[in-house]
């Protein structure tokens, strides 16, 4: 009989060991859509009141005293920003808990788009009123639109959803993987259907769920190397 070969053994506990370096979470449960609905229009309209705010201290017709002119239409500008933000973030979620079917495509647009609409509205309208008014002056003018056109595009960028949903997808993700358990990286695009899948070796998170809350979480599509073992089609996928 052969001299037995020595084997290098891999305790399970390695394995284990391995494993219990990668933290792992369990998702966010999916929240309540409309109520995100609502506290997005609530966010929204706080920021145009805002708006008219820095407005008012534009044409003089408010005046907080305590600080110099500039100083109020930026403050003005920022608490604007802050808020189409929240309600941004606010209404991209509900879209993703509960999205729009894309049968109707100006609603799907709209519904997708509704953010950044609203920065528009938020920062448009003061950009073009400071640009455009005779009285002030130029240096007022000036900083008041630069201001106005910097908080329009960082609120734009903040509101836009780069990864919108329909309802049929959705479903259609719903359908193929039911309440099968899904796992998604901290600042990864995609979501897994498994967990030892070459993708997820770097992460040192894991968060898992169902492929609902990882919609919900802005993972919307399934990982390409998943689906392929999986034998998944119908869903929509990327690497
Ligand atoms: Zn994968």
């Amino acid at each position: 009989m052969a001299e037995k070969k020595k084997k290098t053994y891999v305790a399970a506990s390695e394995e284990t060991k391995e494993a219990a370096k990668q933290i792992r979470k369990q998702a966010k449960p999916v929240g309540n859509a409309s109520g995100k609905r609502v506290g997005a229009v609530v966010c929204w309209i706080i920021a145009l009141i805002f708006e008219v705010c820095a407005l008012m201290v534009f044409l003089g017709k408010l005046d907080l005293k305590f600080m110099p002119q500039l100083y109020q239409l930026i403050a003005f500008l920022v608490l604007d920003l802050i808020f189409v933000i929240i309600g941004s973030q606010l209404w991209k979620q509900a879209n993703h808990i509960d999205p729009v079917s894309e049968e109707n495509a100006v609603k799907f647009w709209l519904w997708n788009n509704m953010g950044v609409i609203v920065a528009s509205v938020a920062f448009v309208p003061f950009a073009i009123l400071a640009l455009t008014d005779k009285n002030a002056d130029k240096k007022t003018k000036t900083i008041a639109t630069v201001a106005a056109v910097i908080c329009l595009l960082i609120g734009g960028v903040a509101s836009y959803d780069f990864n919108p949903v329909s309802s049929e997808q959705k479903a259609a993700a719903v359908n193929a993987l039911g309440s099968e358990t899904v796992y998604w990286t901290t600042f990864g695009k995609v979501y897994h259907t498994h967990d030892d899948c070459s993708h997820l070796n770097q992460s040192e998170t894991l968060t898992y769920g169902t492929v609902e809350e990882a919609i919900a979480a802005n993972r919307v599509r399934l990982c390409k190397t998943c689906a392929n073992r999986d034998n998944i089609s119908g869903v929509a996928t990327e690497n």
